[in-house]
């Protein structure tokens, strides 16, 4: 049976006018009475069959070029726009999105560059002569951080030539529920399109107070910043900010994280307050239920940055860099989705869209812009390829959103995929559940004396039968190579049972997990007893 539940035809442009929405449910009636300009049953309006093109992408990140490489190599006709806005301090970029130009790519490089740092201390004590003046420098990891970036925007623009998706390089708004207009360096374009695609994913916000846009600057410019950041304040306690206080701090930069409410808020609370445990042992300063107030720039050129807490106390520190990491903001507004009778979603700027549809049933959405859904670069790719293949190859399989795993890429890592503690306890209640849990000591930490307090998992399970796996929860080194294996295994309904009857690689970290032998209900010690028992 293929996997995705599409078949390797190429899409016949004869069935055009014959083909369903690929979100399979029928909203035309509600586009029609509501955006009284459409005429939006499918089969109507491909009989027209006058478009430039099967499928514009606006977009061309994550999940929009995914959609546009699976729906050409399925025989569609598309083009793809993408334009990046300049940031406040004027840091631009090529094609590819935001994982590839200022999302993952530069901060897993980045964050390995500090885990370096970490393993050229480490070596000393594995017999390596390393002298004690190892010193780093920004503009050199900048330069092969941006380098890398560069050749990944020029594969991705052979990769499109290639595939024969037109790659137009502007900004695209709708004039009407059919045409785009594109805004190119040349001149305007109108591009008329069967279906779209919305994949504009979205942009850091800055917060609304004195100095923030003037001084400030958001992860759109660290990766590239021209000078060493210095000594830095990170506001918000989300990935972003947590990432990017780690990897600084790792690099030799002071670093202070302003907490709004709670570090990682969504995440199981008991893993958040470990890693920030382990940030502040490595040096991260937390300042707790704090807000920004102003931002000035003083005479030294230094950033005078102000914050109260939530006793109305008032602080302030100077410091080379401010960076905000309070969130994104999806780039709807821009598109003019008023003209194709888009609506947007009760926060007045996502797009809630069932199967990637939107309301206006020819006019689909994928990625970051999406109303709850998780803002990951897989997710978006994944989403996208499922749509093209309904679109275009007759597949049947849609997203789902349900168990993605995730990494917080911060020094001690922390993968999870499935249900927090708190979720599970919400949704089974707790006499319902067996939590197990187990601290575990990697044998590379051994020699250095790395500091092991953290090395934590947790399994969240439920207490009957074989114990069906609802959420796994890993800190440690390479957390994300660990849980990417177990959250295969969850989707094939992994239970306690099959996990104890997993032979484990030893010595690794992941064999951890089939381990586990201390339910937090026991109230057993979790430590281990040697390395090998
Ligand atoms: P994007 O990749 O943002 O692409 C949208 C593109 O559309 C952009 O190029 C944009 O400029 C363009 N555009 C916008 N409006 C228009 C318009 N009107 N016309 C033409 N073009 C337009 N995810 C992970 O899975 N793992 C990670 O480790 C990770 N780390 C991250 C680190 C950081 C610092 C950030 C910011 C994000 C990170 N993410 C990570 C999230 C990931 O980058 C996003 O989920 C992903 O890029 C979303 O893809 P997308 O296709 O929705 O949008
Ligand atoms: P986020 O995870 O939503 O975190 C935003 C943080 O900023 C929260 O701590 C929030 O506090 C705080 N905040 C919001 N408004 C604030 C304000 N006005 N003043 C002070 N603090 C404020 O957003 P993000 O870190 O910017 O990341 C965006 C998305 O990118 C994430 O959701 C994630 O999906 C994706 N991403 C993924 C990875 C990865 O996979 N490793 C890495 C980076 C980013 P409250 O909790 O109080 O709201």
């Amino acid at each position: 049976m293929p996997c995705w539940g599409s078949k390797s035809k190429s899409y016949d442009t004869k069935e055009k006018g014959k083909k369903v929405d690929a979100g399979r449910k029928n909203k035309g009636n509600l586009v029609n009475k509501e955006a009284g300009v459409l005429n939006n049953d499918v089969t109507t309006v491909t009989s027209k069959g006058n478009y430039d093109y099967d499928l514009v992408v606006i977009g061309g990140g994550s999940g929009g070029l995914a959609a546009a490489k699976e729906a050409t190599a399925l025989g569609a006709k598309v083009a793809v726009l993408d334009f990046v806005t300049p940031t406040p301090l004027g840091t631009k970029w090529g094609l590819g999105g935001t994982c590839v130009n200022v999302g993952c790519i530069p901060k897993k490089l980045m964050h390995q560059a500090a885990l370096l740092g970490e393993a050229i201390h480490d070596s000393k004590s594995y017999g390596w002569q390393v002298g004690d003046n190892v010193s780093h420098s920004w503009d050199a990891l900048r330069d092969a951080v941006q380098a890398h970036i560069k050749s990944v925007n020029w594969v991705t623009r052979v990769e499109l030539r290639d595939k024969a998706v037109e790659y137009i390089n502007g900004l695209g708004t709708f004039v009407d529920p059919h045409t785009v207009q594109a805004q190119t360096k040349q001149g305007e374009r109108l591009l008329k399109a069967k279906y779209f695609l919305i994949a504009v994913g979205g942009r850091p916000r800055y917060p609304d107070i004195p100095g923030a846009i003037q001084h400030g600057i958001t992860s759109d410019d660290i990766f590239s910043l021209n000078r060493a950041p210095g000594k830095t304040c990170i506001v918000g306690a989300g990935y972003i900010g947590l990432e990017c206080a780690g990897f600084l701090k790792g690099l030799g930069y002071d670093a202070t994280v302003l907490v709004r409410s709670v570090p990682l808020r969504g995440f199981d609370q008991q893993m958040a307050s470990i890693i920030v445990a382990e940030m502040e042992d490595k040096g991260v300063k937390f300042a707790h239920k704090t807000i920004p107030k102003s931002v000035e720039k003083l005479e030294t050129g230094k950033l005078k940055v102000t914050w109260t807490d939530d006793q109305n106390q008032e602080f302030s520190d100077e410091f080379d860099t401010i960076l905000f990491a309070i969130g994104r903001r999806p780039l709807t507004k821009e598109l003019n989705l008023e003209n194709a009778g888009v609506k947007v979603a009760e926060d007045g700027e996502k797009i809630d869209a069932d199967n990637e549809q939107t309301n206006v049933p020819h006019i689909y959405a994928v990625g970051d812009v999406l109303y709850k859904k998780p803002e990951l670069t897989p997710v978006a790719i994944h989403a996208g390829r499922l749509l093209s293949r309904r679109l275009f190859g007759n597949g049947t399989v849609n997203m789902d959103y349900e168990n993605v795993a995730t990494t917080v890429f911060t020094p001690l890592e922390y993968g999870a995929v499935g249900l927090s503690e708190e979720k599970a306890i919400e949704r089974f209640g707790e006499d319902n559940l067996e939590i197990y849990h187990a601290y575990y000591k990697p044998t590379e930490f051994f020699i250095p004396q790395k500091n092991i307090t953290h090395c934590y998992l947790k399994v969240v399970a439920l207490r009957e039968g074989d114990q069906k796996v609802l959420g796994m929860h890993f800190i440690g080194p390479q957390a994300g190579e660990v849980i990417q294996g177990f959250a295969a295994a969850i989707k094939c309904n992994l239970t306690v049972n099959a996990l104890l009857s997993t032979v484990g690689i030893h010595p690794t970290i992941a064999e951890e997990f089939t381990r586990i032998s201390v339910t937090k209900r026991s109230g057993k010690d979790p430590n281990p007893a040697s390395c090998c028992s």
